[in-house]
């Protein structure tokens, strides 16, 4: 009953050109009726193109953030209705690098969240410890915090809207994933969480993706895991033959 979702953050790669050469080759690769919902999310320049390049395609274009005011004096940043306006309904929201670098805390992430919803956007959260976290057995709780102090706030009603990323820090970029039995694990707390502050139907129904050097090699036993709803991929997306492995690995 959940859906089963692939989607590919390009971070801060490629040019137009680059853009371009990609959506090429991952319109010719991409099976027309994959297994999972697919998606990607460039960079702001590339968002539109990417848009009108993939109309037609099982492929839909998310942006990597956004500023969770309307409009008015924020130099350098977008809203949910610009996006709304080049055809993106979709935002991460949480990314452990804009927590890191650009010091979002859950508190700004709530109000992110919340205007993404006010514009009946689909946000995927992205949450997730540090290795320090996790060596101090604090990774359970510390993701129940990120959860409650960011999203357990909103209505029930919201949760049809909200994809949820688990994405261990010190597997990002790193080469290092967390084995299929910790995704599984945190994946279940996650979804016990869920339950417990929200409810069950939105406990069954909102898909949990794992994020962290995903690679062709070893998306298939992650998301065969049985609360693992699909994966963000970073560096592996860049390249659409491992991408496309990675969508078929369903
Ligand atoms: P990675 O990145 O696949 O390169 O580890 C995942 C992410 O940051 O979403």
């Amino acid at each position: 009953m959940r859906d089963n979702i692939v989607a590919g953050n390009w971070k801060m790669n490629n040019d137009l050109a680059q853009t371009e050469e990609l959506l090429t080759k991952l319109k010719l690769q991409m099976v027309k009726e994959p297994e999972a919902t697919v998606m990607v999310a460039p960079s702001f320049t590339n968002l539109y193109a990417t848009f009108q390049a993939l109309k037609g395609t099982p492929i839909t274009v998310a942006a990597q953030n956004m500023h969770e005011s309307e409009k008015g004096a924020y130099t350098g940043e977008v809203s949910a209705s610009m996006l709304k306006s080049i055809g993106v309904t979709t935002v991460i929201i949480g990314h452990s690098e804009r927590r890191a670098y650009f010091n979002e805390t859950n508190e700004i992430l709530a109000k992110k969240v919340q205007a993404a919803i006010d514009n009946e956007m689909t946000v995927i959260f992205c949450f997730g410890e540090e290795l320090e976290d996790r060596k101090s057995d604090k990774h359970f709780d510390l993701v129940e915090t990120q959860l409650k102090e960011s999203l357990f706030q909103l209505p029930q009603s919201a949760w049809k809207n909200i994809i949820l990323a688990y994405e261990p820090v010190w597997a990002i970029g790193t080469g290092e994933t967390a084995s299929p039995e910790q995704a599984q694990e945190m994946h279940k707390h996650v979804r016990d969480l869920l339950n417990k502050n929200v409810g069950k139907e939105v406990a069954e129904s909102t898909s949990i993706l794992y994020g962290g050097s995903v690679k062709p090699n070893n998306a298939k036993e992650i998301f065969a895991k049985e609360d693992v709803d699909g994966g963000l991929i970073g560096g592996a997306s860049l390249n659409a033959v491992d991408f496309v492995e990675i969508v078929n690995s369903f």
